[in-house]
Protein backbone atom coordinates (compact mmCIF):
# COMPACT_ATOMS: atom_id res chain seq x y z
CA UNK A 1 0.00 0.00 0.00
CA UNK A 2 1.41 3.75 -1.05
CA UNK A 3 1.49 6.12 2.03
CA UNK A 4 -0.73 8.26 0.47
CA UNK A 5 -3.45 5.35 0.76
CA UNK A 6 -2.33 4.82 4.40
CA UNK A 7 -2.74 8.39 5.39
CA UNK A 8 -6.22 8.55 4.12
CA UNK A 9 -6.79 4.99 5.57
CA UNK A 10 -6.73 6.43 9.19
CA UNK A 11 -9.32 7.35 11.03
CA UNK A 12 -9.74 11.34 10.53
CA UNK A 13 -12.39 14.26 11.37
CA UNK A 14 -12.04 17.33 9.14
CA UNK A 15 -10.94 20.28 11.69
CA UNK A 16 -8.34 22.16 9.71
CA UNK A 17 -8.52 24.15 6.32
CA UNK A 18 -6.23 21.93 3.81
CA UNK A 19 -4.39 22.49 2.30
CA UNK A 20 -2.99 25.62 3.53
CA UNK A 21 -1.04 28.30 1.21
CA UNK A 22 2.29 28.39 -0.11
CA UNK A 23 3.71 31.45 -0.76
CA UNK A 24 7.47 32.34 -1.67
CA UNK A 25 8.73 35.77 0.74
CA UNK A 26 9.50 37.48 -2.05
CA UNK A 27 10.42 40.72 -0.44
CA UNK A 28 12.24 39.07 2.83
CA UNK A 29 14.25 37.01 0.81
CA UNK A 30 15.24 39.73 -1.50
CA UNK A 31 16.26 41.88 1.46
CA UNK A 32 18.25 39.44 3.20
CA UNK A 33 20.03 38.04 -0.16
CA UNK A 34 20.31 34.58 0.80
CA UNK A 35 18.01 31.41 -0.32
CA UNK A 36 14.61 31.76 -1.63
CA UNK A 37 12.14 31.63 1.50
CA UNK A 38 8.74 29.75 1.62
CA UNK A 39 6.19 30.02 3.82
CA UNK A 40 3.83 27.08 4.61
CA UNK A 41 0.84 28.97 6.24
CA UNK A 42 -0.19 26.81 8.86
CA UNK A 43 -1.13 29.90 10.94
CA UNK A 44 -4.30 29.28 8.76
CA UNK A 45 -5.43 26.21 9.44
CA UNK A 46 -8.38 27.25 11.35
CA UNK A 47 -10.72 26.31 12.88
CA UNK A 48 -10.31 29.64 14.77
CA UNK A 49 -6.50 31.22 14.95
CA UNK A 50 -4.97 28.53 13.36
CA UNK A 51 -1.55 26.97 13.82
CA UNK A 52 -0.13 23.47 13.19
CA UNK A 53 -1.80 21.92 16.29
CA UNK A 54 -5.32 21.72 13.98
CA UNK A 55 -3.63 18.87 11.74
CA UNK A 56 -2.46 17.01 14.59
CA UNK A 57 -6.03 16.67 16.39
CA UNK A 58 -7.61 15.50 12.29
CA UNK A 59 -6.17 12.17 13.86
CA UNK A 60 -6.16 12.45 17.51
CA UNK A 61 -9.80 13.17 17.45
CA UNK A 62 -11.19 10.79 15.46
CA UNK A 63 -9.60 8.41 17.78
CA UNK A 64 -11.05 10.20 21.13
CA UNK A 65 -14.43 9.93 19.15
CA UNK A 66 -13.75 6.31 18.00
CA UNK A 67 -13.32 5.31 21.85
CA UNK A 68 -16.81 7.28 22.77
CA UNK A 69 -14.89 10.05 24.58
CA UNK A 70 -16.74 12.72 25.89
CA UNK A 71 -14.81 14.37 27.58
CA UNK A 72 -11.10 15.25 26.62
CA UNK A 73 -8.27 16.20 28.72
CA UNK A 74 -5.37 18.78 27.75
CA UNK A 75 -1.92 19.76 29.37
CA UNK A 76 -0.30 22.96 28.97
CA UNK A 77 1.32 25.80 30.03
CA UNK A 78 -1.05 29.24 30.61
CA UNK A 79 -0.71 30.37 27.09
CA UNK A 80 -0.86 26.85 25.41
CA UNK A 81 -2.27 26.65 21.77
CA UNK A 82 -2.37 23.12 22.18
CA UNK A 83 -5.15 23.55 24.80
CA UNK A 84 -6.88 26.40 23.04
CA UNK A 85 -7.24 24.11 19.78
CA UNK A 86 -8.67 21.55 21.79
CA UNK A 87 -10.46 23.84 23.50
CA UNK A 88 -12.16 24.81 19.94
CA UNK A 89 -12.21 21.51 18.44
CA UNK A 90 -14.11 19.99 21.64
CA UNK A 91 -16.95 22.16 21.12
CA UNK A 92 -17.03 21.78 17.35
CA UNK A 93 -17.00 17.46 18.16
CA UNK A 94 -19.67 18.35 20.57
CA UNK A 95 -17.38 17.02 23.44
CA UNK A 96 -16.26 18.98 26.25
CA UNK A 97 -12.86 19.68 27.41
CA UNK A 98 -10.55 20.29 30.53
CA UNK A 99 -8.06 22.07 30.17
CA UNK A 100 -5.14 21.39 32.78
CA UNK A 101 -2.68 24.58 33.02
CA UNK A 102 0.17 24.85 34.70
CA UNK A 103 0.80 28.02 36.52
CA UNK A 104 -1.90 30.70 38.65
CA UNK A 105 -4.81 31.60 37.84
CA UNK A 106 -4.52 34.71 36.69
CA UNK A 107 -6.24 38.20 37.39
CA UNK A 108 -6.86 38.73 33.30
CA UNK A 109 -7.85 36.14 30.29
CA UNK A 110 -6.22 37.42 27.87
CA UNK A 111 -4.74 35.98 24.45
CA UNK A 112 -5.43 31.84 24.41
CA UNK A 113 -6.49 32.12 28.36
CA UNK A 114 -9.47 34.38 26.80
CA UNK A 115 -10.41 32.23 23.81
CA UNK A 116 -10.13 29.06 26.33
CA UNK A 117 -12.82 30.99 28.61
CA UNK A 118 -14.82 31.45 25.72
CA UNK A 119 -15.17 28.08 24.44
CA UNK A 120 -16.57 26.94 28.10
CA UNK A 121 -13.63 24.75 28.34
CA UNK A 122 -13.08 23.89 32.21
CA UNK A 123 -9.55 24.75 33.63
CA UNK A 124 -7.74 23.52 36.09
CA UNK A 125 -5.15 26.03 37.13
CA UNK A 126 -2.25 23.78 38.83
CA UNK A 127 0.82 25.05 40.41
CA UNK A 128 3.00 21.71 39.16
CA UNK A 129 6.82 21.74 38.22
CA UNK A 130 6.68 19.61 34.96
CA UNK A 131 7.82 15.90 36.33
CA UNK A 132 4.86 16.56 38.59
CA UNK A 133 2.25 16.86 35.98
CA UNK A 134 1.81 13.02 35.05
CA UNK A 135 0.65 12.25 38.32
CA UNK A 136 -1.87 14.94 38.73
CA UNK A 137 -2.87 14.56 34.95
CA UNK A 138 -3.54 10.94 36.30
CA UNK A 139 -5.60 11.61 39.00
CA UNK A 140 -7.77 14.21 37.25
CA UNK A 141 -8.69 11.31 34.69
CA UNK A 142 -9.45 9.05 37.66
CA UNK A 143 -11.63 12.17 39.29
CA UNK A 144 -13.53 12.13 35.72
CA UNK A 145 -13.84 8.80 35.29
CA UNK A 146 -15.44 8.11 38.75
CA UNK A 147 -17.85 10.97 37.91
CA UNK A 148 -18.48 8.27 34.64
CA UNK A 149 -17.16 10.41 31.95
CA UNK A 150 -15.73 8.93 29.68
CA UNK A 151 -12.21 11.03 29.57
CA UNK A 152 -9.57 10.38 26.57
CA UNK A 153 -6.03 12.28 27.14
CA UNK A 154 -4.62 14.26 24.66
CA UNK A 155 -1.08 14.89 24.78
CA UNK A 156 1.12 17.69 23.03
CA UNK A 157 3.10 15.12 21.02
CA UNK A 158 0.96 12.46 20.24
CA UNK A 159 2.63 9.86 17.32
CA UNK A 160 -1.08 9.65 16.11
CA UNK A 161 -0.65 13.73 16.03
CA UNK A 162 2.51 13.59 13.86
CA UNK A 163 0.53 12.02 10.84
CA UNK A 164 -1.16 15.35 10.19
CA UNK A 165 2.57 16.52 9.77
CA UNK A 166 3.30 13.62 7.31
CA UNK A 167 0.24 14.38 5.46
CA UNK A 168 1.55 18.43 5.68
CA UNK A 169 4.62 16.87 4.03
CA UNK A 170 2.74 15.11 1.44
CA UNK A 171 0.19 18.72 1.15
CA UNK A 172 3.61 20.49 0.69
CA UNK A 173 6.26 18.59 -1.56
CA UNK A 174 2.85 18.65 -4.19
CA UNK A 175 2.42 22.63 -4.18
CA UNK A 176 6.12 22.97 -4.33
CA UNK A 177 6.09 20.92 -7.83
CA UNK A 178 3.53 22.45 -9.13
CA UNK A 179 5.49 25.70 -8.55
CA UNK A 180 8.84 24.26 -10.01
CA UNK A 181 9.88 24.71 -6.61
CA UNK A 182 13.06 21.97 -5.16
CA UNK A 183 12.51 21.99 -1.75
CA UNK A 184 16.18 21.98 0.35
CA UNK A 185 15.31 22.80 3.82
CA UNK A 186 12.27 22.93 6.20
CA UNK A 187 12.93 25.05 8.98
CA UNK A 188 9.93 25.27 11.80
CA UNK A 189 9.71 25.38 15.59
CA UNK A 190 10.32 22.78 17.75
CA UNK A 191 8.77 22.38 20.96
CA UNK A 192 7.52 18.95 22.17
CA UNK A 193 8.60 17.00 18.69
CA UNK A 194 5.42 16.10 17.00
CA UNK A 195 5.61 18.63 14.21
CA UNK A 196 9.11 17.76 13.37
CA UNK A 197 8.49 14.26 13.80
CA UNK A 198 5.82 13.85 11.09
CA UNK A 199 7.96 15.65 8.95
CA UNK A 200 10.83 13.27 9.20
CA UNK A 201 8.73 10.42 8.23
CA UNK A 202 7.41 12.22 4.96
CA UNK A 203 10.85 13.04 4.28
CA UNK A 204 11.88 9.51 5.15
CA UNK A 205 8.68 7.51 3.60
CA UNK A 206 8.50 9.91 0.17
CA UNK A 207 12.64 9.78 -0.33
CA UNK A 208 12.61 13.29 -0.05
CA UNK A 209 16.18 14.90 -0.12
CA UNK A 210 14.69 17.57 2.24
CA UNK A 211 16.44 18.47 5.16
CA UNK A 212 13.79 19.37 8.02
CA UNK A 213 15.59 21.52 10.61
CA UNK A 214 13.96 22.27 14.16
CA UNK A 215 14.68 25.21 15.76
CA UNK A 216 14.48 24.70 19.68
CA UNK A 217 12.13 27.47 21.14
CA UNK A 218 13.43 26.54 24.73
CA UNK A 219 17.10 26.25 26.04
CA UNK A 220 17.99 23.12 27.90
CA UNK A 221 15.31 20.72 26.59
CA UNK A 222 17.98 18.60 24.86
CA UNK A 223 15.57 15.78 25.96
CA UNK A 224 13.89 16.76 22.66
CA UNK A 225 15.60 14.96 20.14
CA UNK A 226 15.24 11.94 21.91
CA UNK A 227 11.25 12.41 22.37
CA UNK A 228 11.30 13.27 18.40
CA UNK A 229 12.62 10.25 17.28
CA UNK A 230 11.10 8.31 19.42
CA UNK A 231 7.32 10.11 18.24
CA UNK A 232 8.77 9.58 14.81
CA UNK A 233 9.24 5.87 15.00
CA UNK A 234 6.01 5.27 16.60
CA UNK A 235 4.25 7.45 14.14
CA UNK A 236 5.91 5.28 11.25
CA UNK A 237 4.55 1.99 12.47
CA UNK A 238 1.21 3.66 12.76
CA UNK A 239 1.48 4.10 9.37
CA UNK A 240 3.16 0.73 9.01
CA UNK A 241 6.02 2.42 7.09
CA UNK A 242 9.52 0.20 7.18
CA UNK A 243 11.33 3.30 7.26
CA UNK A 244 14.79 3.40 9.04
CA UNK A 245 14.98 6.57 11.58
CA UNK A 246 18.02 7.35 13.75
CA UNK A 247 19.18 9.83 16.46
CA UNK A 248 21.15 11.62 13.12
CA UNK A 249 17.73 12.06 11.21
CA UNK A 250 16.91 14.08 14.08
CA UNK A 251 18.11 17.94 13.53
CA UNK A 252 17.53 20.59 16.25
CA UNK A 253 19.38 23.45 16.80
CA UNK A 254 19.71 25.29 19.95
CA UNK A 255 21.53 28.39 18.87
CA UNK A 256 18.36 30.57 18.44
CA UNK A 257 16.33 29.80 21.99
CA UNK A 258 17.37 33.57 22.92
CA UNK A 259 16.90 34.36 26.90
CA UNK A 260 14.68 31.39 27.57
CA UNK A 261 11.08 29.92 26.76
CA UNK A 262 8.88 32.76 25.94
CA UNK A 263 11.25 35.37 26.86
CA UNK A 264 10.55 38.58 24.32
CA UNK A 265 14.00 39.90 23.03
CA UNK A 266 14.71 42.64 21.00
CA UNK A 267 15.79 40.29 18.09
CA UNK A 268 12.11 38.47 18.36
CA UNK A 269 10.27 41.82 18.27
CA UNK A 270 12.38 43.23 15.45
CA UNK A 271 11.83 39.86 13.68
CA UNK A 272 7.98 39.93 14.22
CA UNK A 273 7.69 43.76 12.72
CA UNK A 274 10.17 42.93 9.64
CA UNK A 275 7.87 40.16 8.29
CA UNK A 276 4.53 41.98 9.27
CA UNK A 277 6.00 44.72 7.38
CA UNK A 278 7.61 43.00 4.42
CA UNK A 279 5.50 40.16 4.17
CA UNK A 280 2.15 40.62 5.50
CA UNK A 281 2.47 38.00 7.72
CA UNK A 282 2.18 37.92 11.13
CA UNK A 283 4.10 35.61 13.66
CA UNK A 284 3.58 35.06 17.60
CA UNK A 285 6.09 36.27 20.38
CA UNK A 286 7.20 32.76 21.27
CA UNK A 287 7.38 30.02 18.66
CA UNK A 288 7.15 31.65 15.33
CA UNK A 289 9.00 34.90 15.79
CA UNK A 290 11.74 33.05 17.56
CA UNK A 291 11.67 30.17 14.93
CA UNK A 292 12.16 32.81 12.18
CA UNK A 293 14.33 35.30 13.99
CA UNK A 294 16.65 31.73 14.11
CA UNK A 295 15.97 31.23 10.06
CA UNK A 296 17.32 35.02 9.34
CA UNK A 297 20.28 34.54 11.68
CA UNK A 298 21.32 31.21 9.69
CA UNK A 299 21.03 33.34 6.68
CA UNK A 300 23.19 35.88 7.76
CA UNK A 301 25.77 33.35 8.80
CA UNK A 302 25.77 31.89 5.52
CA UNK A 303 24.22 28.67 6.32
CA UNK A 304 22.31 28.48 2.98
CA UNK A 305 23.10 28.62 -0.47
CA UNK A 306 21.95 31.52 -2.62
CA UNK A 307 20.17 29.14 -5.38
CA UNK A 308 18.65 26.97 -1.97
CA UNK A 309 15.14 26.93 -1.55
CA UNK A 310 13.84 27.36 2.07
CA UNK A 311 10.59 26.50 3.09
CA UNK A 312 9.53 28.04 6.48
CA UNK A 313 6.42 26.56 8.30
CA UNK A 314 4.21 29.28 10.12
CA UNK A 315 2.70 26.88 13.04
CA UNK A 316 0.06 29.29 14.52
CA UNK A 317 0.34 31.05 17.78
CA UNK A 318 -1.40 34.57 17.00
CA UNK A 319 -3.17 34.73 20.34
CA UNK A 320 -0.04 35.12 21.85
CA UNK A 321 0.39 38.46 20.19
CA UNK A 322 -1.73 40.09 22.62
CA UNK A 323 0.10 38.72 25.91
CA UNK A 324 3.25 40.31 24.78
CA UNK A 325 0.96 43.84 23.71
CA UNK A 326 2.90 46.44 26.22
CA UNK A 327 6.63 44.53 25.43
CA UNK A 328 5.78 44.65 21.48
CA UNK A 329 5.43 48.01 21.00
CA UNK A 330 7.92 49.79 23.75
C1 LIG B 1 3.00 23.71 19.60
C2 LIG B 1 3.62 24.73 18.70
C3 LIG B 1 4.85 24.50 18.06
C4 LIG B 1 5.68 23.28 18.30
O1 LIG B 1 5.16 22.14 17.72
P1 LIG B 1 5.58 20.71 18.28
O2 LIG B 1 4.93 19.75 17.40
O3 LIG B 1 5.08 20.66 19.69
O4 LIG B 1 7.07 20.65 18.26
C5 LIG B 1 5.33 25.45 17.19
N1 LIG B 1 4.66 26.60 16.98
C6 LIG B 1 3.50 26.87 17.61
C7 LIG B 1 2.84 28.17 17.34
C8 LIG B 1 2.94 25.94 18.48
O5 LIG B 1 1.79 26.22 19.09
Amino acid sequence: MNLNLRIDNLPRVKLANLPTPFEEMKRLSKALNGPRIFVKRDDLTGPVFGGNKARKLEFVMADALEKGADVVVAPGSLQSNHARTVAIVARKLGVKAVLVLRGEKPQIYDGNLLIDKLFGAEIRFVQAKQHEMEFILKSIMEELREKGCKSYYVPPSPPLGAVGYVNAFRELVDQAESLGVEIDYIVHAAGSGATQAGLLVGSKAFNAKIKVLGISIEPDNYQLVKTTLTVAKECARILGLNVSLSLNDVEILYDYVGEGYGILTQEIKETIKTVAQTEGILLDPVYTGKAMAGLISMIKEGYFEKDENVVFIHTGGIPGIFVYKDKLIS
